[in-house]
């Protein structure tokens, strides 16, 4: 599903490299990032994402070089293939969390939005509890509804891929189960791998396999 070869990146300005000399995730996948804060974890999502561009380097998604994508075409394909649960959320409170979690296909001409994409997206609030709350916008949600709003948003379009920023980090530990067991469930019903940063230690057994970023800052001891 993804394939990282000889990846550098650097932000502008300097200061922080990243630097990933081979990275693989397999279809149906289900992988947990752990790190320092800082170690680059969320740079590497949206290296993956298409959101960031590398220096130099590889980075393939499902047979698609990401880094060779024009901007248009990388907002294409991440709308069409992947699910970001960002650690920011990154909602929109001009609209209401329905709208929120059909986003992409708002803003994207190749997904549908049919009554089958509006009744995934009530499915799935009701799921994760927020389903009464589907015309409020994010101001009027708690931090873990706001969360919430974004793991739907990130399944409702039933991508091959899903990336997840600390997606379970502001809910209480029975929450973070049961979103967990959400995200694995729509992943394995799409056949979907999973990519995920989490600081939640005790649910790392769930994941097949676990990665430490640590190792990926340019500098650090291999
Ligand atoms: P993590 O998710 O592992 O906490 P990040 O990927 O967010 O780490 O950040 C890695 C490093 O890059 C940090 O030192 C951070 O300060 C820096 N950084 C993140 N975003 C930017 C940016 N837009 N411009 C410059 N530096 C950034
Ligand atoms: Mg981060």
């Amino acid at each position: 599903m993804i394939t990282v070869k000889d990846l550098k990146f650097g932000y502008a300005g300097g200061g922080f490299r990243l630097s990933v000399p081979e990275f693989k995730l397999d279809s149906r996948e289900r992988l947990a990032i752990v790190g320092p804060s800082g170690s680059g974890k969320t740079t590497l999502l949206n290296l993956v994402a298409g959101i960031l561009t590398p220096k130099s380097g590889d980075i393939d998604v499902d047979g698609t070089k990401v880094s060779d994508l024009s901007d248009a075409e990388r907002r294409r394909f991440r709308a069409t293939h992947m699910g970001f649960v960002f650690q920011d959320f990154a909602l929109l409170d001009y609209l209401p969390a329905r709208q929120n979690i059909l986003y992409p296909y708002r803003i994207t001409p190749a997904l549908k939005l049919d009554s089958a994409a509006r009744d995934r997206a009530q499915a799935l609030a009701d799921a994760c509890g927020i389903g009464d709350k589907m015309d409020r916008h994010p101001s009027a949600l708690s931090q873990g509804e706001q969360q919430r709003v974004a793991i739907c948003r990130a399944l409702v379009t039933q991508p091959k891929l899903i990336l997840s920023d600390e997606a379970t980090g502001n809910l209480d530990p029975d929450s973070k189960a049961r979103i967990l067991d959400l995200l694995f469930e729509q992943a394995a019903e799409a056949g979907a791998a999973v990519l995920a940063v989490t600081h939640d230690h005790e649910l790392l057994p769930r994941f097949e396999r676990v990665l430490d970023f640590a190792q990926f800052r340019e500098g650090a001891a291999a």
